[in-house]
Formats: C-alpha cells, sequence, structure tokens
C-alpha cells in the first residue's frame, strides 16, 4: 500500500466507522467469543509476501468487530467510560497522519504550545487556581507513579536518582483504601515498597480520616520511617468514594508532604460547578491527575496531569543527553522532561477538537444528565425488590446486589450479573464493598440517552425476576 491509496482507503474505513459506530445500539455489547477462537483464524507466522489492502480489510471485518467487547455501545455501564467523542475521534485521525513525536518543542512546536494551552483551558474548565500548569500523559497510572517518584526524590533532597535507595530511610506513603490499584503499582514500581503505603482508616462516607492520618505519620515518624506524601482519592473506581481534601492536605502541607490527588474519572465532572463541593481543598493539592479519556470525551489515550509547581517533577524526571538539547531553553517546554516516556503523541489536538466541537456548555449538559440518569436509574432499581442499593449514587455510579429471601446474596448476586452480560444488551461489571459481591452501574457514555439507561434497568429487573422464577 502506498500513499497514493491512502486517500481512497481513508474514506473506506470512515464509512465503516460511522457506520459501525452508529449501528451499535442494536448489537450486543460483549461477543460471544471463545478464549483462543480469534487467534485460531489468524496465520501464525508472518506473511512474506505482500498482501491487498482489500484482503487485509475483509479480514479485519470478518474476524475483529464481532469479537471485541463494544466500549462505545451507549448502553455499556461497566468499569468506567472510555468515550470517543466524533470530534476527538476526528483529531485522532488527523494526529494519525502527521504522526510527529512531540518529546521537545522543537520535535513539535505546534503540538508543545497546544498542549500549554489545552492544559490551561482545562485548568479554567476545572476551577483550579491561576498559575498551576500541567502535562498530558498517557494514562492516571503514569501520571500517578510520576508523582510518586516525585515524592520519593523530594523528601530524600533528590539523592536517591543518583545513589539508589539503599541505605536510605524507608518511606511511607498514605492513602485510603478507596484508591484505586494504580497507586499500589506506583509505590511497587518506586522502590518504596507495598508495605510502605499506609492505607489509612476511613469514616462512615469513606473518606480517609484527617485524625488517623495524623496519628499515622506521627507514628511512623516516631518509628523512624521517613513520611514523603500523601494521596487522594477523589472518584475512587470501586464505589465513587471520595476524601475530604481539604483537612487531609491541609496536615499534608503542615508535615511538609508531597501530595498528589487521583481524580481520574471523577475529575471530568468538576467541569460543573455544582459538583466541586466533592474536592473542596484541591487547591493545596501539589498534584492532580483526571482522564478525559474517561467522561469528558477525548479518546484513550488523555489523562491530564497538573502541578502546582512543576519544577519538582521535572527535576525528578529531566534527563538530557547530548543528543536531546536544544537551543532556547528559557522560552520552551519540553514536555518528555515532565513525563517517564521520552516519545509522546500528539495528544492536545483532541482537546482542541473536543472542547470546541462541544463547547464547556455542551459537555456539563451531557455530565449532568448522567448524574441525574444515575440517580433516577438508582431509585428505580431500590424499589425492585429483591434488589437492594448497597451505596448510593455518587456521580454517576451506583452498586446494588440481589438478595431473593432464602438465598446467599454473593452468589445470587454473581448469577444475575452473569445472567446480565451474557444476555448482552447491557454491561455491567461488579467489585467487593465491605466483603459483599456488589453490581456497579456506571453511567458515563457520551452517547447513552435517559432510555438507554431506563432499558438497562428494567433489563436487570426481567433477568432478576427470570432468575427468581427458574
Ligand atoms: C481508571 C482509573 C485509574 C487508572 O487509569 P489509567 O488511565 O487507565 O491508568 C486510576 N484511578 C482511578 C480512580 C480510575 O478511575
Amino acid at each position: 500500500m502506498n500513499y497514493d491509496e491512502l486517500e481512497g482507503w481513508s474514506a473506506k474505513v470512515a464509512a465503516w466507522g460511522s457506520e459501525y459506530l452508529q449501528g451499535l445500539r442494536h448489537q450486543p455489547i460483549r461477543p460471544q467469543v471463545a478464549p483462543g477462537a480469534v487467534a485460531a483464524q489468524v496465520p501464525p507466522s508472518p506473511p512474506e509476501h505482500a498482501e491487498n489492502m482489500e484482503v487485509i480489510f475483509a479480514d479485519f471485518q470478518r474476524l475483529i468487530p464481532s469479537a471485541m467487547t463494544h466500549w462505545q455501545h451507549p448502553r455499556f455501564f461497566a468499569y468506567f467510560p472510555s468515550n470517543a467523542a466524533p470530534a476527538s475521534i476526528m483529531a485522532e485521525q488527523v494526529a494519525n497522519y502527521m504522526s510527529a513525536q512531540c518529546m521537545l518543542w522543537q520535535t513539535s512546536p505546534a503540538a508543545t504550545e497546544l498542549e500549554t494551552v489545552m492544559i490551561d483551558w482545562l485548568r479554567q474548565a476545572l476551577g483550579l487556581p491561576d498559575g498551576w500548569r500541567g502535562v498530558l500523559q498517557d494514562t492516571a497510572t503514569s501520571a500517578t507513579l510520576s508523582a510518586v517518584l516525585t515524592m520519593r526524590e523530594k523528601a530524600l533532597a533528590w539523592r536517591g536518582l543518583r545513589e539508589g535507595l539503599s541505605g536510605m530511610p524507608r518511606m511511607r506513603i498514605y492513602a485510603s483504601a478507596q484508591t484505586h490499584s494504580s497507586i499500589d503499582k506506583a509505590v511497587r514500581l518506586a522502590g518504596i515498597g507495598q508495605d510502605n503505603l499506609v492505607k489509612v482508616p476511613t469514616d462512615a462516607n469513606y473518606a480517609m480520616r484527617a485524625d488517623a492520618l495524623q496519628r499515622a505519620i506521627d507514628e511512623d515518624r516516631a518509628a523512624g520511617f521517613l513520611p514523603v506524601g500523601v494521596i487522594g482519592c477523589i472518584g475512587g473506581t470501586s464505589i465513587g468514594a471520595s476524601d475530604r481534601l481539604d483537612g487531609i492536605l491541609a496536615i499534608a502541607q503542615q508535615e511538609s508532604l508531597y501530595s498528589h490527588v487521583d481524580a481520574a474519572w471523577a475529575g471530568s465532572a468538576m467541569i460543573c460547578p455544582e459538583f466541586r463541593e466533592i474536592w473542596c481543598g484541591i487547591e493545596r493539592a501539589d498534584s492532580v491527575v483526571f482522564n478525559p479519556h474517561k467522561w469528558l470525551g477525548a479518546n484513550f489515550d488523555c489523562s491530564v496531569q497538573f502541578l502546582k509547581q512543576p519544577a519538582d517533577q521535572v527535576r525528578t524526571l529531566a534527563i538530557r543527553p547530548q543528543y536531546l538539547e536544544t537551543l532556547e531553553t528559557d522560552q520552551i517546554t519540553n514536555y518528555s522532561e515532565w513525563t517517564i516516556p521520552l516519545g509522546r503523541r500528539f495528544r492536545a489536538l483532541k482537546l482542541w477538537f473536543l472542547l470546541r466541537a462541544y463547547g464547556l456548555e455542551g459537555l456539563r449538559t451531557r455530565i449532568r444528565n448522567h448524574v441525574a440518569w444515575t440517580n433516577e436509574a438508582a431509585q428505580a432499581i431500590a424499589k425492585a425488590v429483591p434488589l437492594e442499593i448497597v451505596t448510593a449514587p455518587r456521580l454517576g455510579l451506583f452498586t446494588f446486589r440481589y438478595a431473593p429471601a432464602g438465598a446467599d446474596p454473593d452468589l445470587a448476586t454473581r448469577a444475575l450479573l452473569e445472567a446480565i452480560n451474557s444476555d448482552g444488551r447491557t454491561y455491567l461489571t461488579q467489585t467487593t464493598h465491605e466483603g459483599r459481591f456488589v453490581i456497579r452501574m456506571s453511567v458515563g457514555h457520551f452517547e447513552t440517552t435517559r432510555a438507554d439507561v431506563l432499558d438497562a434497568v428494567a433489563i436487570i429487573c426481567e433477568l432478576a425476576d427470570k432468575l427468581r422464577l427458574d
């Protein structure tokens, strides 16, 4: 295939893509596919000779879409949404044609400068303080690892980078048990060790208790540990729990601990001023991550890390070999010095297209609708005996279980979840909450409608009734 065929094929692919997306509502969300079935249909060795794009694309159409889980399905209520608004898909396509490496200003002036402006647009959109800066990362996992490395190095006066960690004091990081596993992973990979991630007890609302945080820090200091940072949780993955940031970040500041807030999912909702109460105190944080690639509509991958003082993270992550030296370093930003990978995609373009094509009002309306429909869905489920709400809606997420009289509710709920997911009209996933198996319903697909949400509730009730009769 050559450049001269690109135009024709791009048009064919666009036609396929638009038909695919518009037809999804009537398709099952998850494929009926046995493990290994797809691999068995792909030749085990690569071709020696060029194949025709006609044949390649026909194989794609035959083998792949029917064996995918359709994340852009409007009745996808599993995990968290991973939206791809049409304008964002287009921007990604444009970036794809240019395929630039956006590591330095010099390698991508427009991408670098657009990134700076988009970070500032989002800073304003979320109501974060003037003067904060930030960087686009691939995922929240990378942003959190960057923040944990920065906590570590700041506390060691940047000696760990040169000397390694052996002989250094045993470090401690504090977070609640509601935080995402990416925090555990970051603490492991940063050489701090899982055992030094202190899971601070939570209150009745699953927020970290400030008094317990203070006590843990005091006890650790007395025992000779080196506290290095606090990680706040806003919209945890399990049930959407949030810490009370004002209290715990005030302690972090008094104790001179670096702080990072994981708002990967819930951060998008902060474009609506009425929801910002959940992260009251955010201005005390040193680092905040949120994923426009979840709820906002930028397609994966697009994670924003805001930084109060980027210098600490840059000092931790920047490395400047001769072959990356550039001139005029004072007037420019080389974003690869802010992140772990050197190579970087042109991600700012999809934010630019997204924010302009829908406007903040258009994006707010979607999020407000999702939150309102989540409340409606939870009310309907609460009325449908023997379904029970386990955790009330937090933004677009609630959990419930199925507890028919005389049955083990964990087993019954598991059976209901299996029935829902093999039915295929909607898709939900589970979590464990206080030792109980519960089903999560997470509303936030860009194209979902009130009818989709209520249809999903009707399907859940129908399948629960059917299980009861069987
Ligand atoms: C999804 C999620 C993550 C992980 O996000 P990635 O971008 O996939 O690394 C981390 N924290 C929370 C709260 C999340 O919802």
